[in-house]
Protein backbone atom coordinates (compact mmCIF):
# COMPACT_ATOMS: atom_id res chain seq x y z
CA UNK A 1 0.00 0.00 0.00
CA UNK A 2 1.65 3.49 -0.92
CA UNK A 3 1.46 5.95 2.11
CA UNK A 4 1.33 9.55 0.64
CA UNK A 5 3.21 11.90 3.99
CA UNK A 6 3.68 15.29 3.83
CA UNK A 7 3.21 18.57 5.72
CA UNK A 8 0.90 21.05 5.68
CA UNK A 9 0.07 24.57 7.12
CA UNK A 10 -2.44 25.79 8.54
CA UNK A 11 -3.39 29.42 9.75
CA UNK A 12 -5.88 29.28 13.26
CA UNK A 13 -5.19 25.29 14.32
CA UNK A 14 -7.89 26.13 17.36
CA UNK A 15 -11.40 25.78 15.49
CA UNK A 16 -14.27 26.45 17.24
CA UNK A 17 -16.61 23.18 16.98
CA UNK A 18 -20.16 22.17 17.08
CA UNK A 19 -19.44 18.81 19.15
CA UNK A 20 -20.90 20.52 22.19
CA UNK A 21 -23.96 17.86 20.48
CA UNK A 22 -21.88 15.16 21.52
CA UNK A 23 -21.04 16.70 25.00
CA UNK A 24 -17.15 16.58 23.76
CA UNK A 25 -16.26 20.12 23.28
CA UNK A 26 -16.41 23.57 22.24
CA UNK A 27 -13.33 23.74 20.24
CA UNK A 28 -11.45 21.30 18.06
CA UNK A 29 -7.07 21.18 17.12
CA UNK A 30 -6.48 18.57 14.20
CA UNK A 31 -2.61 17.82 14.33
CA UNK A 32 -2.85 16.17 10.57
CA UNK A 33 -5.05 15.67 7.51
CA UNK A 34 -5.77 12.33 7.07
CA UNK A 35 -5.19 9.07 9.48
CA UNK A 36 -3.36 5.98 9.07
CA UNK A 37 -5.65 4.17 11.06
CA UNK A 38 -8.05 4.47 8.02
CA UNK A 39 -10.84 2.78 9.97
CA UNK A 40 -13.73 1.46 7.18
CA UNK A 41 -16.11 3.57 8.98
CA UNK A 42 -14.76 7.47 9.60
CA UNK A 43 -17.13 9.95 8.82
CA UNK A 44 -13.88 12.54 8.68
CA UNK A 45 -13.50 12.05 4.66
CA UNK A 46 -17.51 13.03 4.19
CA UNK A 47 -16.71 15.54 6.67
CA UNK A 48 -15.68 19.46 5.26
CA UNK A 49 -12.35 18.84 6.78
CA UNK A 50 -11.57 16.60 3.91
CA UNK A 51 -14.39 17.53 1.22
CA UNK A 52 -14.16 21.04 1.31
CA UNK A 53 -10.28 20.61 0.77
CA UNK A 54 -10.04 17.60 -2.21
CA UNK A 55 -8.01 20.10 -4.16
CA UNK A 56 -5.64 21.04 -1.40
CA UNK A 57 -5.11 17.41 -0.79
CA UNK A 58 -4.97 16.05 -4.64
CA UNK A 59 -2.11 19.09 -4.98
CA UNK A 60 -0.20 17.12 -2.07
CA UNK A 61 0.03 14.06 -3.45
CA UNK A 62 -3.53 12.54 -2.23
CA UNK A 63 -5.25 10.89 -5.71
CA UNK A 64 -8.57 10.12 -3.91
CA UNK A 65 -8.84 11.54 -0.33
CA UNK A 66 -12.21 9.64 0.41
CA UNK A 67 -11.23 6.33 -0.86
CA UNK A 68 -7.62 6.35 -0.03
CA UNK A 69 -8.76 7.46 3.48
CA UNK A 70 -6.29 5.61 5.55
CA UNK A 71 -3.27 6.16 3.28
CA UNK A 72 -2.29 9.77 3.65
CA UNK A 73 -1.27 11.99 6.67
CA UNK A 74 -0.35 15.23 5.88
CA UNK A 75 1.28 16.27 9.65
CA UNK A 76 0.54 20.08 11.06
CA UNK A 77 4.13 20.48 12.63
CA UNK A 78 3.84 24.52 13.24
CA UNK A 79 0.53 24.17 15.10
CA UNK A 80 1.85 24.71 18.49
CA UNK A 81 3.84 28.22 17.50
CA UNK A 82 0.74 28.95 15.91
CA UNK A 83 -1.34 27.85 18.81
CA UNK A 84 0.69 29.93 21.51
CA UNK A 85 0.62 32.81 19.13
CA UNK A 86 -3.50 32.34 19.41
CA UNK A 87 -3.84 32.31 22.70
CA UNK A 88 -1.73 34.66 23.99
CA UNK A 89 -4.17 37.40 22.28
CA UNK A 90 -7.20 35.21 22.99
CA UNK A 91 -9.49 37.25 24.85
CA UNK A 92 -13.44 35.79 24.79
CA UNK A 93 -12.92 31.68 25.36
CA UNK A 94 -16.84 30.11 23.96
CA UNK A 95 -18.60 27.97 26.76
CA UNK A 96 -21.54 25.78 25.48
CA UNK A 97 -23.48 24.65 28.11
CA UNK A 98 -22.24 21.07 26.82
CA UNK A 99 -19.33 21.94 25.66
CA UNK A 100 -17.91 23.46 28.66
CA UNK A 101 -14.98 25.19 26.97
CA UNK A 102 -13.44 21.82 26.53
CA UNK A 103 -10.64 21.59 23.81
CA UNK A 104 -10.45 17.83 21.83
CA UNK A 105 -7.92 16.79 20.36
CA UNK A 106 -8.91 15.27 17.71
CA UNK A 107 -12.06 15.29 15.74
CA UNK A 108 -10.49 14.32 12.36
CA UNK A 109 -7.57 12.53 12.87
CA UNK A 110 -5.87 10.48 15.52
CA UNK A 111 -3.52 12.54 17.75
CA UNK A 112 -1.51 9.41 19.09
CA UNK A 113 -1.68 7.93 15.59
CA UNK A 114 2.82 7.91 15.79
CA UNK A 115 5.76 9.34 16.66
CA UNK A 116 4.87 12.69 14.82
CA UNK A 117 1.69 13.24 16.13
CA UNK A 118 2.15 12.41 19.42
CA UNK A 119 5.34 14.74 20.11
CA UNK A 120 2.72 17.64 18.34
CA UNK A 121 0.25 16.55 20.34
CA UNK A 122 1.68 16.74 23.74
CA UNK A 123 3.48 20.44 23.13
CA UNK A 124 -0.15 21.16 22.69
CA UNK A 125 -1.57 20.07 25.13
CA UNK A 126 1.50 21.45 27.31
CA UNK A 127 0.58 25.07 25.99
CA UNK A 128 -3.82 24.31 26.70
CA UNK A 129 -2.80 23.66 30.09
CA UNK A 130 -0.51 26.61 30.23
CA UNK A 131 -3.18 29.08 29.11
CA UNK A 132 -5.16 26.55 31.74
CA UNK A 133 -7.56 25.20 29.16
CA UNK A 134 -9.45 21.99 29.64
CA UNK A 135 -8.51 19.25 27.28
CA UNK A 136 -9.89 16.32 26.00
CA UNK A 137 -7.95 13.31 24.03
CA UNK A 138 -9.50 11.23 22.08
CA UNK A 139 -7.81 7.98 20.68
CA UNK A 140 -6.84 4.58 19.42
CA UNK A 141 -3.55 4.87 19.69
CA UNK A 142 -1.37 3.46 22.38
CA UNK A 143 1.34 6.26 22.66
CA UNK A 144 -0.26 8.44 25.00
CA UNK A 145 0.59 6.44 27.91
CA UNK A 146 4.51 8.20 26.89
CA UNK A 147 2.76 11.09 28.27
CA UNK A 148 1.20 10.90 31.28
CA UNK A 149 3.75 13.19 33.89
CA UNK A 150 1.81 16.14 31.79
CA UNK A 151 -1.89 14.03 30.96
CA UNK A 152 -2.62 13.42 34.54
CA UNK A 153 -4.18 16.80 34.93
CA UNK A 154 -7.52 17.75 36.71
CA UNK A 155 -7.66 19.43 33.71
CA UNK A 156 -7.27 16.34 31.33
CA UNK A 157 -9.72 13.81 30.31
CA UNK A 158 -8.20 10.53 27.74
CA UNK A 159 -10.51 8.81 26.05
CA UNK A 160 -9.86 5.17 23.92
CA UNK A 161 -12.92 4.27 21.39
CA UNK A 162 -13.22 0.92 21.93
CA UNK A 163 -16.66 -0.43 20.31
CA UNK A 164 -16.19 -3.87 21.27
CA UNK A 165 -13.55 -6.12 22.97
CA UNK A 166 -13.22 -8.63 20.18
CA UNK A 167 -9.95 -8.26 18.32
CA UNK A 168 -10.69 -10.49 15.47
CA UNK A 169 -13.59 -7.99 14.74
CA UNK A 170 -11.78 -4.46 15.07
CA UNK A 171 -8.99 -6.38 12.33
CA UNK A 172 -12.07 -6.42 10.07
CA UNK A 173 -13.35 -2.79 11.07
CA UNK A 174 -10.29 -0.91 11.44
CA UNK A 175 -7.50 -3.06 10.46
CA UNK A 176 -4.80 -0.80 11.34
CA UNK A 177 -5.54 0.44 15.06
CA UNK A 178 -4.36 -1.19 17.78
CA UNK A 179 -6.66 -4.14 18.84
CA UNK A 180 -8.88 -3.43 21.20
CA UNK A 181 -6.57 -5.65 23.99
CA UNK A 182 -4.16 -3.53 23.71
CA UNK A 183 -6.15 -0.34 24.00
CA UNK A 184 -7.23 -1.66 27.31
CA UNK A 185 -4.12 -2.15 28.18
CA UNK A 186 -3.26 1.58 27.84
CA UNK A 187 -6.24 2.35 29.67
CA UNK A 188 -5.20 0.50 32.27
CA UNK A 189 -1.69 2.06 32.65
CA UNK A 190 -3.55 5.23 32.92
CA UNK A 191 -6.15 4.10 35.51
CA UNK A 192 -3.21 3.04 37.73
CA UNK A 193 -1.62 6.16 37.10
CA UNK A 194 -4.78 8.36 38.02
CA UNK A 195 -5.42 9.65 34.34
CA UNK A 196 -9.32 10.84 34.16
CA UNK A 197 -10.56 8.57 31.81
CA UNK A 198 -13.85 8.08 29.67
CA UNK A 199 -14.60 5.76 26.46
CA UNK A 200 -16.27 5.96 23.21
CA UNK A 201 -18.10 2.44 23.16
CA UNK A 202 -18.65 3.50 19.55
CA UNK A 203 -19.13 3.18 16.59
CA UNK A 204 -20.81 -0.36 17.12
CA UNK A 205 -21.56 -2.68 14.36
CA UNK A 206 -25.33 -3.65 14.15
CA UNK A 207 -24.94 -8.00 14.74
CA UNK A 208 -23.74 -6.88 18.32
CA UNK A 209 -26.35 -7.86 21.01
CA UNK A 210 -27.38 -6.75 24.64
CA UNK A 211 -25.19 -9.72 26.01
CA UNK A 212 -22.14 -8.39 23.99
CA UNK A 213 -22.83 -5.12 25.25
CA UNK A 214 -22.99 -5.73 29.18
CA UNK A 215 -19.59 -8.29 28.66
CA UNK A 216 -18.31 -5.23 27.06
CA UNK A 217 -19.07 -2.83 29.85
CA UNK A 218 -18.06 -4.94 32.63
CA UNK A 219 -14.42 -4.64 31.22
CA UNK A 220 -14.68 -0.86 30.50
CA UNK A 221 -15.79 -0.15 33.97
CA UNK A 222 -12.47 -1.86 35.14
CA UNK A 223 -10.48 1.44 34.26
CA UNK A 224 -13.62 3.43 36.30
CA UNK A 225 -14.72 6.06 33.03
CA UNK A 226 -16.43 9.11 34.09
CA UNK A 227 -18.41 8.40 30.84
CA UNK A 228 -19.05 6.29 28.25
CA UNK A 229 -20.32 7.69 24.78
CA UNK A 230 -22.16 5.51 22.32
CA UNK A 231 -23.36 5.13 19.05
CA UNK A 232 -23.60 2.69 16.20
CA UNK A 233 -21.98 3.13 12.70
CA UNK A 234 -23.97 5.02 10.61
CA UNK A 235 -23.86 5.25 6.78
CA UNK A 236 -22.30 8.59 6.19
CA UNK A 237 -20.71 9.66 2.83
CA UNK A 238 -18.27 7.24 1.36
CA UNK A 239 -17.85 5.38 4.52
CA UNK A 240 -20.45 2.83 3.37
CA UNK A 241 -18.83 2.28 0.04
CA UNK A 242 -15.33 1.56 1.94
CA UNK A 243 -17.00 -1.16 4.20
CA UNK A 244 -18.58 -2.97 1.76
CA UNK A 245 -14.96 -2.92 -0.27
CA UNK A 246 -13.22 -3.70 2.81
CA UNK A 247 -15.60 -6.96 2.84
CA UNK A 248 -17.88 -5.98 5.67
CA UNK A 249 -21.35 -7.67 4.44
CA UNK A 250 -23.39 -6.59 7.63
CA UNK A 251 -23.26 -2.91 6.41
CA UNK A 252 -25.43 -3.71 3.30
CA UNK A 253 -27.96 -5.15 6.20
CA UNK A 254 -27.96 -0.99 7.64
CA UNK A 255 -27.58 0.87 4.49
CA UNK A 256 -31.20 1.30 3.88
CA UNK A 257 -31.85 4.82 6.04
CA UNK A 258 -35.33 2.81 7.73
CA UNK A 259 -33.59 -0.59 8.81
CA UNK A 260 -30.37 1.61 9.65
CA UNK A 261 -32.65 3.80 12.27
CA UNK A 262 -34.38 0.25 13.50
CA UNK A 263 -31.11 -1.15 14.39
CA UNK A 264 -29.70 2.30 15.56
CA UNK A 265 -33.16 2.02 18.14
CA UNK A 266 -32.67 -1.71 19.36
CA UNK A 267 -28.63 -1.24 19.98
CA UNK A 268 -29.59 2.10 21.83
CA UNK A 269 -32.18 0.21 24.05
CA UNK A 270 -29.81 -3.31 24.43
CA UNK A 271 -26.83 -1.06 25.43
CA UNK A 272 -29.28 1.05 28.03
CA UNK A 273 -30.31 -2.43 29.46
CA UNK A 274 -26.48 -3.93 29.81
CA UNK A 275 -25.49 -1.24 31.54
CA UNK A 276 -28.26 -0.64 34.02
CA UNK A 277 -27.57 -4.52 34.48
CA UNK A 278 -24.12 -3.97 35.11
CA UNK A 279 -24.64 -0.27 37.00
CA UNK A 280 -23.21 2.28 34.66
CA UNK A 281 -26.68 3.60 32.92
CA UNK A 282 -25.55 6.99 34.85
CA UNK A 283 -22.37 7.31 32.95
CA UNK A 284 -23.55 6.13 29.53
CA UNK A 285 -24.17 9.22 27.09
CA UNK A 286 -26.20 8.43 23.54
CA UNK A 287 -25.08 10.12 20.69
CA UNK A 288 -28.02 10.24 18.29
CA UNK A 289 -27.87 11.22 14.75
CA UNK A 290 -29.48 13.59 13.24
CA UNK A 291 -31.20 11.53 10.81
CA UNK A 292 -32.91 10.23 13.66
CA UNK A 293 -35.51 12.91 13.68
CA UNK A 294 -37.75 10.94 11.06
CA UNK A 295 -37.99 8.15 13.34
CA UNK A 296 -37.55 9.82 17.44
CA UNK A 297 -39.51 13.04 18.32
CA UNK A 298 -36.96 15.69 18.75
CA UNK A 299 -37.32 16.30 22.39
CA UNK A 300 -35.86 13.26 23.13
CA UNK A 301 -32.85 13.95 20.40
CA UNK A 302 -32.61 17.37 21.58
CA UNK A 303 -32.32 15.78 25.18
CA UNK A 304 -28.91 13.68 24.11
CA UNK A 305 -27.70 17.07 22.08
CA UNK A 306 -28.14 19.57 24.60
CA UNK A 307 -26.78 17.71 27.81
CA UNK A 308 -23.43 18.01 29.63
CA UNK A 309 -21.67 14.96 30.25
CA UNK A 310 -21.36 13.50 33.91
CA UNK A 311 -17.99 14.32 34.05
CA UNK A 312 -16.80 16.84 36.86
CA UNK A 313 -14.81 20.04 35.07
CA UNK A 314 -13.96 22.50 37.57
CA UNK A 315 -15.79 25.52 37.60
CA UNK A 316 -19.04 23.93 36.73
CA UNK A 317 -21.54 23.97 39.48
CA UNK A 318 -24.69 22.52 38.00
CA UNK A 319 -23.20 19.15 36.57
CA UNK A 320 -25.44 16.58 35.34
CA UNK A 321 -26.94 14.81 38.30
CA UNK A 322 -26.78 11.06 38.92
CA UNK A 323 -30.56 9.85 38.98
CA UNK A 324 -32.20 12.57 37.12
CA UNK A 325 -34.69 11.75 34.32
CA UNK A 326 -33.31 10.08 31.36
CA UNK A 327 -35.46 9.58 27.98
CA UNK A 328 -36.89 5.98 27.45
CA UNK A 329 -36.49 4.54 23.80
CA UNK A 330 -38.20 1.65 24.51
CA UNK A 331 -41.25 3.02 23.26
CA UNK A 332 -39.76 3.37 19.77
CA UNK A 333 -38.80 -0.47 19.90
CA UNK A 334 -40.77 -2.53 17.04
CA UNK A 335 -42.72 0.51 15.47
CA UNK A 336 -43.29 0.08 12.51
CA UNK A 337 -41.73 3.51 11.03
CA UNK A 338 -43.50 3.19 7.04
CA UNK A 339 -46.44 3.54 8.45
CA UNK A 340 -45.49 6.84 10.97
CA UNK A 341 -42.98 8.46 8.63
CA UNK A 342 -41.93 9.54 5.24
CA UNK A 343 -38.70 7.25 4.41
CA UNK A 344 -36.20 7.88 2.21
CA UNK A 345 -34.44 5.10 1.74
CA UNK A 346 -31.11 6.64 -0.47
CA UNK A 347 -28.77 6.60 1.91
S1 LIG B 1 -8.74 6.71 14.32
FE1 LIG B 1 -10.47 8.11 14.28
S2 LIG B 1 -9.96 9.66 12.74
FE2 LIG B 1 -8.56 7.93 12.45
S3 LIG B 1 -9.56 6.70 10.87
FE3 LIG B 1 -10.18 5.86 12.86
S4 LIG B 1 -12.13 6.92 13.32
FE4 LIG B 1 -11.12 8.09 11.69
Amino acid sequence: MTITQGFEDISNPLQQSALHKKGLCDYVINVASGCLHGCTFCYVPSTPVIRARQSHLKDKGVVDPQMDWGKYLLIRKDIPEKLESVLSRKRVWHESKAGRGVVLLCSGTDPYQNRQTADITRMVVEILLKYGKKVRILTRGLLWVNDLDILVHPNVTVGMSIPYSNDTLSRQIEPASPPPSLRMKALLEGYKAGCRLYIAAAPTPPQLTQDDFTQHLEKLLEFNPEVIFWEPINARGTNGKRMIAAGLDFMKSVINKKVWADSFIKQWHDIEMAADKVGCLEHLHIWPDQELSEFIEDKILKYWWDRPTIEQWSGYKNQTQKNSYRPNIKQYLDLDFTQNWSISTNR
